[in-house]
Formats: structure tokens, C-alpha cells, sequence
């Protein structure tokens, strides 16, 4: 399975295998009023295991997963989706950098890698935290941003965008967001105002914004460390 999308230059940015299932998951969220980010676990031939993604804006979700309220991430879900299972070894991609919720969501069930697209600037550097405690030492999962080109900038402007629609741009966060990368920023408002974007499907979505996005550099992991 793989997504292409056309730029600005003629060159087809693409995206393969689990990740567009993760990508797939992030659009569903935005669509549905939640947080942009999906997350999918896979196992060590790379096959998708289970896939979720953030339900936090949606009211209801399916049993045993969160919806509804402030924990009803991404990472979160697609472990819950194993219910009793162990996901020991598995690796967890996700469209953006985990919070310090689905860190430590992480470190408990046992995954062993994470990789994500897209930075989170409120939350970089959280994954340095287990270095706090023996146990995390041993259970935290190596995580990693994998740099997905196009891709990244689109993961991390989309859930930006509903950040800025739903808290706004005051207090601590909004400064670290402004701080990290204030041309992202710009363009994250812009896409919050897009009210006809949820009803394209993800190709469509990225086609209507890929001159922009293209415009825009990712913010660099590291770059928001105080
Ligand atoms: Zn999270």
C-alpha cells in the first residue's frame, strides 16, 4: 500500500508501507474533531499488528479503547487495542512524537522501538525522562524520529492545527510551539481555519496543501530544548 502525492515540482513525494496506515489513522482523527495523529504496531517483519490512532474530540469509541477525554492518544489506543496480549518486542510507529503519557504508555507494555514523523515541540525531549529511574532505564523503548521528507512536515502541521483550534496559541505551550518553529505555526493556524479540509480524503487533503507544506522546514528534534 502507498500513498503519492504530487508537488509543487513535479516530484511525487511517497509514502509505504506501515506508515501509511499510521498516516491513514492521523487523517481519520483530524476528520472526526480529534487530534491529528495515528499510531501503528508492528511486528519484526515490519507487518501491521493493530492500528489506532487519537480520539480525544470524538465521544464515543469502540470498547476498551479511550475516547472522549485528554488520554485518548494515539499510542495509547493502538496498545490497548491488544487488550490482555503482550506487545514485548513490537515496534510502534507514530505520526507524531510521543507525549510523556504515551512514553510511559510505551515503556509499560514493553515496545521496544518507536519511531515518529513528526516533532511535537511541547513534548521533545520527554523520552529522556526514564533516565530518572532504573526501571524505565531497562523497560523505555528506544525512540527515534525518522525523517519522512513531506511527510513530516505534514505530520506535524495537521495536529498542530487542532492544538491551536481547540487550546490556542496562549501560555507555555503556544510559546514553545512559537518558539520552535513559528513559520510552522503560521501555517498550522492557516490549516486550522480550512473548515472544507476534513471532508477530503487524505490524498486530497495533502494535494490542497502541498505547495505550502512544501515551504515549510520541519522543526528538528532538539531545537525546542529549553
Ligand atoms: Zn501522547
Amino acid at each position: 500500500m502507498s500513498v503519492s502525492v504530487p508537488l509543487m515540482d513535479g516530484v511525487e513525494s511517497r509514502l509505504d508501507g506501515a506508515w501509511v496506515a499510521a498516516f491513514e489513522q492521523a487523517w481519520t482523527s483530524h476528520r472526526l474533531g480529534s487530534i491529528a495523529v495515528g499510531a501503528v504496531l508492528t511486528d519484526s517483519d515490519g507487518a501491521v499488528v493493530a492500528a489506532d490512532r487519537n480520539r480525544a474530540g470524538e465521544s464515543e469509541g469502540p470498547p476498551g479503547l479511550l475516547a472522549g477525554n485528554r488520554l485518548a492518544h494515539a499510542e495509547v489506543n493502538v496498545i490497548a487495542r491488544l487488550g490482555q496480549a503482550h506487545p514485548e518486542g513490537m515496534s510502534l510507529l507514530t505520526t507524531l512524537q510521543p507525549c510523556v503519557l504515551c512514553a510511559g504508555a510505551c515503556s509499560y507494555a514493553r515496545v521496544a522501538r518507536v519511531e515518529y514523523a513528526g516533532v511535537d515541540a511541547a513534548w521533545d525531549g520527554v523520552e529522556q525522562l526514564h533516565q530518572a529511574s532504573p526501571v524505565l532505564v531497562e523497560r523505555a523503548p528506544a525512540i527515534s524520529w525518522r525523517d519522512l521528507g513531506f511527510w513530516s512536515v505534514w505530520a506535524e502541521a495537521v495536529p498542530l492545527s487542532g492544538v491551536i483550534r481547540r487550546y490556542g496559541l496562549d501560555g507555555r505551550v503556544g510559546r514553545t510551539y512559537l518558539a520552535a518553529n513559528a513559520a510552522m505555526v503560521d501555517l498550522a493556524t492557516q490549516i486550522a481555519g480550512d473548515e472544507a479540509l476534513p471532508r477530503l480524503d487524505l490524498e486530497a487533503a495533502v494535494a490542497r496543501w502541498a505547495e505550502r507544506l512544501a515551504r515549510v522546514a520541519v522543526t528538528m528534534p532538539g531545537e525546542s530544548a529549553p
